[in-house]
């Protein structure tokens, strides 16, 4: 069934400034501009309005509008997204959480934050960090990101492989159902199973089924000391056989982070300056944390044997903040290097188990090799999730629009062979949707489809994400 909408009229404009203020409401084509899209390269679609809320009470009030007027709505964070989840494909208003920044409580006692969505994921780390707690899901765009963004998309990061990502640490959330309707799941819980998980539905559901306008997030104590390892390799497979040999010897890292050497030397030209390692094939961001310097430094020692057991070149330690933040320079630039570099580019997210990484790399060279073309890798060795990046580089365009659908799917199809997913962090949204039933079976797509129904029979919350 095609869903056909309404456009936003002057009326319509009228009542959502009476319900969010005068400047609250933004409707020039400037003013638009920067909610037409999310970092997702060559994807964008204007609004009709975009509405900054301050309250729940005010997102139930535009949501009851916008049903009445059969106007869409999409949810939005920082639209730092890589999916195009808060681009407003339909036009209709955009739902900007923007000015939702406030941090309400740090429980010590129950090591709970509770806080608005709009307020900036790193920002929510020193706040915690200050009183020596610790939310640990860490998104390489964590300055920018805003944590409702991340509840919506599920999002993980490097630390995933010790502390899971953002769906381990949400025990509450109070949401806006598409109907108006406040609704206030969990809590200040770390056990609760009573009836069905909806934080768990929520979580992930990319703002298809509720807009999310607090949340209870649980927090751990910080540890107390951290220490970073970059540790160069001739091969990726050493460096693979390694990360299963460090997990063998029963220590398991906060991350474990890989990137190919085409990465480093992106950075490196767009830094205009040398780093460490750059000729190695495969590098590693290790990171191990812990309560005591000895504890911590025994375990930096073994894996230090283990990598050079596995013929590392070197095995560089930062103990400090402005080194460790060195370290992680290179890792946290790549994606912002390859734009630079190559800016009409398509980034695929898959994940596969982790003792299998080494065969989802392999294959993706071949695919590479086949088609002529330059794929860069990066991502998260410790948890099988890679960052495929298919550079267009000098494509003609005709070519280039061919080649995406094709290499997609043979990702994909790959990554599937191998027990993995289509994505493992950044979501389906708008662009992966054509490719939902290569990854779950009709069944499973007719019963989400269902649920969505069921939330939003009237297809007016973030429609044309996630489902074919
Ligand atoms: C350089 C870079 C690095 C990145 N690294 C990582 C990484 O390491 N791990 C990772 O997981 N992701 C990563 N991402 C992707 C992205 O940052 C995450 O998906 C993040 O969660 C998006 O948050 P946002 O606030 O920008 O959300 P947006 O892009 O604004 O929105 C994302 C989705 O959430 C919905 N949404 C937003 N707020 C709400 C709300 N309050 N209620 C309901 N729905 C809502 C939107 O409708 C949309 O569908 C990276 C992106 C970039 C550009």
């Amino acid at each position: 069934m095609k869903t056909t909408y309404n456009r936003v009229t002057p009326e319509i404009v009228a009542s959502l400034r009476q319900i969010v203020g005068q400047d609250g409401v933004l409707t020039t084509p400037e003013a638009l501009e920067p909610y037409s899209h999310d970092e997702t390269v060559g994807l964008s679609a204007p609004p009709e309005v975009a509405v900054r809320v301050t309250s729940a009470q005010q997102v139930a009030q535009v949501l009851r509008l916008a049903q009445r007027q059969r106007v869409p709505v999409t949810p939005r964070g920082a639209g730092y997204g890589l999916s195009g989840g808060a681009v407003p494909l339909h036009g209709g208003i955009v739902l900007s959480m923007e000015r939702m920044t406030n941090i309400l409580e740090i429980d010590r006692e129950n090591l709970m934050v509770t806080v608005e969505p709009g307020v900036i994921t790193g920002e929510l780390h020193r706040a915690v960090e200050a009183e020596g707690l610790f939310y640990p899901p860490d998104p390489a765009s964590l300055d920018s990101c805003t944590i409702g963004g991340n509840v919506a998309e599920g999002a993980g990061g490097p630390r995933a492989i010790k502390y899971g990502t953002t769906r381990d640490y949400v025990c509450g959330l109070e949401a806006v159902l598409p109907s108006g309707q406040i609704i206030n799941c969990g809590g200040k819980l770390v056990k609760n199973v009573t009836g069905y998980s909806l934080v768990q539905l929520l979580i992930g559901s990319e703002g298809t089924l509720a807009v999310v306008t607090k949340i209870i997030l649980r927090l751990l104590p910080l540890p107390k000391v951290q220490v970073d390892l970059l540790v160069p390799f001739d091969h990726f497979q050493a460096a693979a056989n390694t990360v299963s040999d460090i997990i063998g010897h029963r220590i398991l890292p906060t991350t474990i982070e890989f990137m190919e050497q085409d990465s480093i030397l992106a950075v490196e030209r767009l830094l205009k300056k040398d780093l460490p390692y750059a000729t190695a094939a495969a590098q590693l961001l290790i990171q191990l944390d812990g309560n005591t310097q000895a504890a911590v430094e025994a375990d930096m020692e073994l894996v230090g044997d283990i990598c050079l057991e596995h013929g590392a070149h070197d095995v560089l330690v930062a103990k400090d903040r402005p080194t460790r933040d060195r370290l992680w320079e290179a890792r946290r630039m790549i994606i912002d290097a390859l734009n630079h570099e190559s800016p009409v580019n398509h980034m695929e997210d898959v994940v596969v188990p982790r003792a299998v990484i080494h065969h989802l790399l392999k294959g993706i060279k071949e695919i590479a090799l086949d088609h002529d073309v330059r794929i860069v890798n990066f991502g998260h060795a410790g948890d099988g999730n890679v960052h495929v990046n298919v550079l267009k580089d000098e494509l003609a365009d005709e070519d280039w629009a061919a080649l995406v659908p094709v290499i997609t799917e043979e990702i994909y199809r790959l990554a599937l062979s191998l027990g993995g997913t289509i994505t493992g962090e950044h979501g389906i949204g708008a662009t992966r949707r054509r490719y939902l039933p290569m990854a779950l079976d009709g069944a499973q797509i007719e019963l989400m489809r269902r649920l969505r129904d069921l939330f939003d029979p009237n297809q007016v919350l973030n429609p044309g994400k996630i489902f074919p």
